[in-house]
């Protein structure tokens, strides 16, 4: 019999920056590392979430011991909104990841047994065992996780930076990953977002030092900071320097109330007593700070609103400056711009530049990946969270570092290595690929995507085709209803002439079921179309008259 292999199923994240989830399989035992969501673009019109397909989870639900979490980032935690329900077993995390994903659950009314952890906890799910390493990221409570299995331990690197001045003053635990790495660690996987950034990343700290001269230089200002609401340093920071140049705090936008509520809770975020505010009534802007959501520019975030005057409370002027301490994620820097443009159009002065050092990355630059690899130093190597480039890049890295060529794959979604204590080796994919939600999970999401596009693209027209059954005839001209597309006079005879001639050459004693009735129809005048090459969706109605 062949030997077990402990298995890596890649169900998210990778050739992705977005729904991260691995699950590792042993026998009769399988884990879930991460259950994350990806937003949608304009390629997905009008879907509120993607998240990964779990097919072969559900399949396999007997054996699945648990979920583990790194941290609270969407990109981790946001799609077991929508599949806590079906997945009912223990999720492990820290406080703050399952305080976000507490709230998360109660909006839609989903439950799940959530058991809080530690660093340097030590949790046993079937043959597995996990222990969760403290690294610093842009929110608190992240961490690498060490899994020991029956092959040999695999290594997590989860999202991470080493940042030797973190806010909270407590630091990637180094030293604990240079144990782990001493005894032996058979598989990494690591994070590949900032793998293309030479040098190190900047410490956090940083910008509290940038954001202070600023709010030192614009004393009479009304200041409004936009931030990631799950970067609680950041928020943190922000919240000191209210409170050193005694300003009130205005917190705008429902995910940073929401987060700075769970995070102060939970005793990630120290909140001055009576520093915020539900609006600034009275108060000179010499005296007020908004801190608002809204960094790349979302529709209805905090700071688009703002940007276009939609809070009648607060109207931006002369005397306001906007900073915002935040980088756009690439794609959404159109959106971005539009917000900029529009804050300066208000007379506000915003301050944007990553290079002004009112941003720095939570995510590990080369060095520190560096750093990372020599210290686990795996037999083998996956990079995993970046696209298929920083992949690629990160491999040449570990390479360089000294894994073997033949012991790194790039590992994409639906596929799953095996291995043993000696051997990797490539099984067969599992179903993979994306699940859309619109409210709901859709079933079929794909193609209602391309029916929204062919809709917006070619826009509806809708005959409403009365028909005299007894008389084999239409009882009036059909009426007709066009959206996203224009019926000039012409046209719409033209329309009336040829839905009239369809169905006097209907053969109703040999039509079998009148359900057949709208696709004859609409074929005549979806060919009328064509010719002009307009592919309009033709929806005829019939009704019996
Ligand atoms: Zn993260
Ligand atoms: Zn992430």
């Amino acid at each position: 019999m062949a030997k077990k292999q402990v298995k890596v199923i890649f169900l998210g994240g990778v050739g992705e920056i977005g729904k991260n989830m691995t699950a590792l399989e042993y026998d009769n035992d399988i884990i879930i590392i991460d259950c994350g969501v990806t937003f949608p673009d304009e390629s997905t019109p009008g879907i509120d979430a993607i998240i990964p397909d779990t097919t072969y989870i559900l399949d396999n639900i007997d054996k699945v011991r648990g979920i583990i979490l790194t941290h609270g980032h969407e990109d981790h935690i946001g799609a077991l909104a929508y599949l806590a329900d079906d997945i009912q077993v223990p999720i492990y995390g820290t406080a703050l990841t399952l305080g976000i994903l507490d709230h998360k659950l109660s909006m839609r009314r989903a439950e799940a047994n959530m058991v809080t952890v530690e660093p340097g906890d030590k949790i046993k799910l079937g043959v597995f065992e996990c222990e969760f390493i403290k690294v610093a990221h842009s929110m608190a409570g992240a961490c690498a996780l060490s899994i020991d299995t029956p092959v040999g331990t695999v290594f997590f690197t989860g999202d991470f930076k080493i940042d030797s001045t973190p806010i909270d003053g407590k630091l990637t635990n180094l030293q604990r990953i240079a144990e782990i790495g001493a005894k032996g660690v058979l598989l990494m996987l690591g994070e590949s977002t900032n793998v293309e950034r030479k040098g190190h990343s900047t410490s956090e700290k940083v910008v509290g030092r940038t954001l202070d001269t600023i709010f030192n230089n614009n004393r009479d200002r009304r200041i409004t900071v936009a931030t990631f609401a799950s970067s609680n340093y950041r928020v943190q920071q922000i919240l000191d320097l209210a409170e050193k140049y005694d300003r009130k705090v205005i917190l705008s936008g429902r995910s940073m109330k929401m987060i700075v509520e769970v995070a102060a809770s939970v005793g990630e975020l120290k909140v001055p007593k009576n520093i915020i505010v539900e609006s600034a009534g009275n108060l000179p802007y010499s005296r007020q700070l908004i801190i608002a959501t809204g960094t790349q520019g979302e529709p209805m975030s905090a700071l688009t609103r703002l940007s276009q005057g939609e809070f009648k409370k607060i109207v931006l002027g002369e005397n306001d400056l906007v900073v915002l301490s935040s980088s756009p994620i690439p794609g959404n820097d159109k959106y971005i711009y539009r917000v900029i443009n529009n804050l300066f159009k208000c007379g506000a002065e915003v301050i944007y530049d990553a290079m002004n050092d009112v941003h720095v990355s939570g995510h590990a630059y080369e060095e520190e990946l560096k750093i990372m690899l020599s210290l686990v130093k795996p037999r083998f190597f996956l990079p995993v969270h970046g696209e298929y480039r920083h992949q690629v890049k990160h491999a040449m890295l570990a390479q360089a570092l000294g894994v073997p060529k033949a012991n790194i794959a790039i590992p994409e979604i639906g596929q799953v290595y095996g291995f043993s204590a000696k051997e990797m080796k490539r099984h067969s994919n599992v179903p993979s690929g994306a699940t859309f939600v619109d409210g709901e999970m859709l079933d079929d999401g794909k193609s209602i995507i391309n029916e929204r596009k062919h809709l917006a693209e070619n826009g509806l027209i809708v005959l409403l085709v009365s028909i005299d059954f007894k008389a084999e005839k239409l009882s009036t001209p059909c009426d007709i209803l066009a959206r996203g597309f224009e019926v000039t006079a012409d046209v719409a005879d033209g329309i009336k002439t040829l839905v009239e001639k369809t169905v006097s050459e209907i053969n109703f004693s040999e039509l079998e079921d009148r359900a057949e009735l709208p696709r004859l129809i609409r074929k005549p005048i979806k060919n009328y179309f064509a010719k002009n090459r307009q592919f309009p969706v033709i929806m005829p109605i019939v009704l019996e008259d």
